[in-house]
């Protein structure tokens, strides 16, 4: 059987166009890899020496987030807690807390589609990973077994996480880069950055707007292309847009593509006819969790639990190139690609 693995690193599923606007002041750009992915900064402050300093003030936070939730470091407290599943019950940070109570909160809304405890399902397929193959039926079966986010015991006040069972594991991947963006804007704001704008392979942090006031314009990733064309734009000052796609890490076999947005309940891919979704609200971590919510729940149910939110908006693009949009959006979203049609 003939497997390639296509692409490993997740990097830009959204880009941002910066028009003209910010010219008078060049930015400090950076880019740097962390989280498994590029980090791309532009900060624009007429202070260049400062600019630089935030942004390595930003790293640094980055590779503390780094160190305490990636199940890829032996010894994160994610990957102690994992280790420990049905032994004992691991003291973590507040920050670590906090994103996994974020996950379970998903975890419940989505009644398990996506799943805190995901992890062992995650590691079965290996996508994005020279490990990544489909796994037999009775391995998907052994495993997902174990996947109880009722299983995860949170104690806000021993500060503690505990899996009841053996080879159960947490995984954060799907809500942890939209953390790291809320916390890069704090930075932001105890510095008394004006204008920046941040992407964390497409969890885009657009800071506060443009330094001429007017709004950033971030295009959205057209799915079946080459990375840097849209579908469209949407125009956004202070928010996060945050995209959920199975372009970006997958394999193929036998003609098949087996993305990495792993049904929790099935134990396959998601499947719900959708290809992409992007979330724009204020909160990173809030974005993070759920454009992969919508995409393991679907079009219908998606849109439906977006329109209950509120400041929330979402992009749903189906396979069958169809743009949806939540209500929302009505005027700030422009779609520029012909090829697909805009079903609002
Ligand atoms: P999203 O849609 O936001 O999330 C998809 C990811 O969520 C999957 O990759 C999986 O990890 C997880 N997931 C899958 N199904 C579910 C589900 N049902 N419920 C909940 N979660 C689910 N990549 C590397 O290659 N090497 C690294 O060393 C590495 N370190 C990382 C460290 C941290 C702290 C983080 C946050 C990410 C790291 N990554 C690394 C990237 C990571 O593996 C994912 O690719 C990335 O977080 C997925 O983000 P996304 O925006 O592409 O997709
Ligand atoms: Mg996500």
């Amino acid at each position: 059987m003939k497997k390639i693995i296509l692409l490993v690193l997740s990097i830009s599923l959204i880009l941002g166009i910066t028009g003209c606007s910010n010219k008078e002041i060049t930015p400090v750009s950076r880019e740097t890899f962390a989280l498994g992915t590029i980090i791309d900064f532009k900060v624009y402050d007429k202070d260049q020496d400062r600019a630089n300093k935030v942004i390595d003030e930003c790293i640094k936070r980055i590779k503390d987030i780094e160190q305490k939730l990636s199940v890829n470091i032996e010894d994160s407290e994610v990957t102690t807690v994992n280790k420990n599943a049905g032994k004992q019950s691991i003291k973590v940070s507040d920050e670590t807390m906090y994103v996994a109570k974020k996950s379970l909160e998903y975890s419940n809304i989505t009644k398990g589609k996506f799943n805190l405890t995901v992890y062992p399902l995650v590691n079965l397929w290996g996508i994005g990973t020279e490990n990544a193959r489909v796994p037999s039926q009775s391995e998907i079966e052994g495993v997902i077994r174990n996947i109880d986010y009722k299983d995860a015991v949170l104690d806000e006040a021993k500060k503690t996480i505990y899996l009841k069972r053996e080879n159960q594991g947490i995984d954060l991947g799907a809500i942890a880069k939209g953390y790291v963006g809320d916390e890069i804007k704090k930075v932001f704001i105890q510095n008394d950055i004006k204008s920046a704008f941040v992407n964390l392979g497409g969890n885009v942090m657009a800071y506060k707007a443009k330094l001429d006031a007017s709004k950033w314009r971030i295009g959205i990733q057209n799915p079946l292309q080459p990375r840097g064309q849209y579908i469209g734009i949407v125009s956004v000052e202070d928010k996060s847009i945050v995209t959920s796609g199975n372009y970006e890490r997958y394999f193929e076999q036998d003609g098949k593509r087996y993305h990495h947005i792993l049904d929790a309940t099935s134990g396959y891919p998601a499947n719900k006819g959708l290809i992409s979704t992007s979330i724009i609200t204020e909160s990173g971590i809030d974005a993070d969790a759920l454009s992969t919510s919508v995409y393991l729940i679907g079009l219908e149910e998606g849109i439906e639990l977006i329109e209950s939110l509120d400041k929330v908006e979402a992009i749903f693009v189906t396979k069958d190139k169809e743009v949806y949009t939540t209500s929302g959006l009505k005027d700030s979203f422009e779609l520029t690609n012909e090829e697909f049609t805009y079903k609002n």
